[in-house]
């Protein structure tokens, strides 16, 4: 999974298609990530006790190949890919090829 906490990204398909936002959480065992106002779904809680009943607002994950990553350089979205720079493994963008 080329996409981790942080990034930017495009989506590409489902209800929420063309949106951008932030991902706030990678979940690389499932392939998802949980990307800010992306996929939100609204559930109430009951009242319970004296409490009062709320409607909260839920980001479920989505697919990552559903995902696009938005490049910090040239803020197109983009391809990953990877290069070895002094020994270490980074990600580039395969438009301009900077580091992501
Ligand atoms: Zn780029």
């Amino acid at each position: 999974m080329n996409i981790i906490k942080g990034d930017k990204i495009k989506v590409l398909s489902g209800k929420d298609r063309g949106k951008t936002g932030k991902v706030t959480k990678a979940i690389p065992t499932e392939g998802k990530v949980v990307v800010e106002k992306v996929n939100v779904v609204k559930k109430h809680k009951k009242a319970k006790g004296g409490a009062p009943g709320e409607r909260i607002s839920l980001e479920l994950p989505i697919n990552v190949s559903n995902t696009q990553l938005i490049c910090s350089k040239c803020k197109k979205p983009t391809r990953v890919g990877k290069k070895k720079v002094g020994g270490k493994m980074v990600r580039i963008c395969k438009k301009c090829e900077a580091e992501i």
